[in-house]
């Protein structure tokens, strides 16, 4: 098998192209490449030697956008048009983030559903996706800027623990910023790639990546067989990092200089210059024993002894999370063969002594732990390109494969260029009320719509015991082994039924077929985005109207008369739409209706018709 990198621009097919590597992080982002000289992977860096680009995105009243560096001051000059951890929102409802809601100081809309986040700046509202995606055309830009070229493909990286709609909306965003991302990859997958885990075919280890970051802590127990990476465990605290780090130094000076927490929210310059100050002696204590500066006239000192004092708990939560992720891995420390220390405050002593202590191993820290996933996501990407020899031996499978969904879509499992050995699952579930079974059918290629890739087998999931739509849950699986045979697996999970099937994926493709199919996707990218725009439209559409029916069928002594015709005029209006080919008057009708029926769904808080409103159907 043979992978065909082909230039969008040109169509041509090309043999040294860049990917880039991209850390999409909550604090700061950075993309990386393998450098093409000394082939290592390399950050890069602006003239300022910086290489990371604060994740803040700050929109000016006359319309202009600043990401990064320029962005940040106003995060506390206007808060409320200033965004930040925008990646805690990907691919969230505002019920799961409703417990944090006052950690953002922009504004995010509460409308009480399930259906994805939305953030108002001015008078404009803007999903996580599009947000990230200013941040990743930032990316984008600034690395056509060092690199004198456009900058087309990526590896992105998200967590371990990302979901698939959170994996997808990072696909999303990418998209959006003009990037073909050919990869998503695990942090944790990416810094072991950094420190050369993984590249070795014949090697086996286990290991343990911990990441403490600005704001979110990590930790990921990895099993790597022959070049396949499995995610055993993960665990972790998304409010825990450096920034508590902070905290407990300003607290520790407001004493020292009796100012409150009042006195500061009164007086917001004095809380940032305070906080600013915090951080720069936390980072000094990294290198020193201790810390000394005047400001306006008052000394604030800290040794790192006291600092270390302050932080201690906090280490101690780290390594308690350490033991949840060895013990849910089926694990003992003997276990870990590698620790990899990511993010920036790994940097900071007391975490690194903790840290050996607890797995009694020497810790992978030479790379930059700010950067260390970034390298590996270029690896990777590097690895994509054919560039890096040693992997040239290694199968990838040409065609993304995947099955078909609602409206004869492609929804893909495998994507193109993957390593093979390689798996994936997903969950899907029924349309209907007591569907007794699900033809599962898979297909090959890059195409939006099934009817135009390759159909390569089709079978059917019988015996699936009679429940309501939504409630089954049908998880697929693919495993593609070392000779390039796909096993497809259908397993309906609350009832054990299951079926599989083999297939011979590349059987009867030559490489020009290959290609041809390539550059049909290219080619007809721009109608399939469309075409694929309008039936998930559609389909929402439909399901929508059914379940808005059935639901004041069901519930009509909770609804008041008006509140029915209401509902079913706008059911009728959604038809209405349904029955053009405007993706927008069906949005449009779809918001109306939901506007209308969610306090309904609040009212009944009926578990069947919430989970027929989210999921995958086939
Ligand atoms: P990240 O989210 O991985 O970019 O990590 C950023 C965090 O690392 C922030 O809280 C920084 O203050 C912290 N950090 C960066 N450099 C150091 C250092 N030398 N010592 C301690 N903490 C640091």
């Amino acid at each position: 098998m043979a992978k065909i990198p082909i230039n969008i621009a040109t169509g041509s097919l090309q043999q040294n192209e860049v990917i880039v590597g991209i850390d999409l992080g909550t604090t700061n982002s950075l993309i990386a490449i393998i450098h093409p000289e000394s082939k290592k992977p390399v950050a890069l860096k602006e003239h300022d030697g910086n290489a990371l680009v604060p994740s803040v995105i700050y929109f000016g009243k006359n319309g202009n956008i600043l990401v990064g560096d320029e962005a940040k001051p106003y995060l506390t000059l206007e808060p409320q048009n200033t965004i930040f951890s925008v990646k805690r929102l990907m691919g969230k409802s505002y019920n799961d983030i409703r417990d944090h809601a006052s950690f953002f100081t922009y504004k995010i809309i509460d409308d009480n559903t399930e259906s994805l986040v939305k953030i108002q700046v001015g008078e404009t509202f803007y999903s996580p996706i599009e947000l990230s995606s200013f941040i990743l055309k930032e990316l984008k830009n600034r690395a056509e800027h060092i690199l004198k070229m456009p900058v087309q493909k990526a590896v992105i990286t998200v967590p371990a623990y990302f979901n698939d709609a959170q994996r997808q909306a990072t696909r999303a965003a990418g998209k959006l910023a003009g990037l073909d991302v050919l990869r998503i990859i695990n942090e944790p997958t990416a810094a072991s790639l950094a420190y050369g885990l993984g590249l070795k075919p014949e090697e086996s280890k286990t290991v343990a990546v911990y990441d403490l970051g600005g704001g979110t802590f990590d930790i990921s127990i990895l099993r790597i067989v022959n070049g396949v990476f499995e995610v055993l465990a993960t665990h972790g605290d998304t409010y825990l990092g450096g920034d508590d780090f902070d905290r407990a130094i300003m607290q520790y000076w407001m004493q020292q200089l009796g100012i409150t927490e009042n006195d500061l929210a009164q007086n917001k310059e004095q809380a940032q210059s305070l906080r600013l100050l915090a951080e720069k002696a936390k980072k000094h204590l990294s290198v020193s024993g201790v810390f000394q500066e005047t400001i306006n006239g008052k000394e604030l000192t800290i040794s790192r002894e006291r600092f270390e004092s302050l932080i201690s708990d906090a280490v101690n939560k780290t390594l308690e999370c350490c033991s949840a992720a060895l013990s849910d891995a089926g694990l003992r420390v003997e276990d870990i063969d590698e620790v990899i220390m990511v993010g920036g405050s790994s940097r900071v002593p007391l975490v690194k002594e903790r840290v050996k202590s607890f797995f009694k191993k020497e810790l992978n820290d030479s790379l930059n732990p700010d950067e260390v996933v970034a390298l590996g996501a270029a690896v990777q990407a590097d690895i994509l390109a054919g560039n890096n020899k040693d992997f040239l031996l290694l199968d990838v499978i040409p065609l993304s494969l995947g099955i078909e969904t609602m409206g004869g879509l492609m929804d893909v499992l495998i994507p193109r260029n993957s390593k093979i050995p390689a798996k994936a699952s997903r969950q899907y579930t029924t349309q209907k009320d007591g569907q007794p079974g699900m033809k599962i059918a898979i297909y090959q290629g890059e195409r939006d719509l099934v009817q135009h890739n390759r159909k390569l087998a089709e079978f059917i999931l019988k015996g699936i015991p009679a429940m309501p739509a939504g409630l089954p849950k049908v998880e697929i699986s693919f495993l593609i082994n070392a000779d390039g045979i796909l096993t497809v697996k259908a397993k309906e999970l609350r009832s054990g039924v299951e079926q599989s099937i083999e297939v011979k994926p590349q059987y009867g493709l030559t490489d020009e077929e290959v290609e041809k199919m390539l550059m049909e996707s290219l080619l007809h990218a721009r109608e399939d985005i469309a075409k694929r725009a309008l039936i998930e439209a559609a389909t929402e559409a439909e399901q929508l109207s059914d379940t808005a029916e059935k639901f004041i069928q069901k519930n009509k002594e909770l609804l008041s008369e008006e509140e029915v015709a209401q509902t079913k005029k706008a059911i009728e209006n959604v038809r209405i739409a349904l029955a053009g080919t405007d993706k927008d008057k069906i949005q449009l009708a779809i918001e109306e209706l939901n506007r209308i029926t969610q306090p309904f769904a609040e009212r009944v808080m009926n578990e069947a018709v919430r989970s027929v409103l989210q999921g995958k159907k086939l």
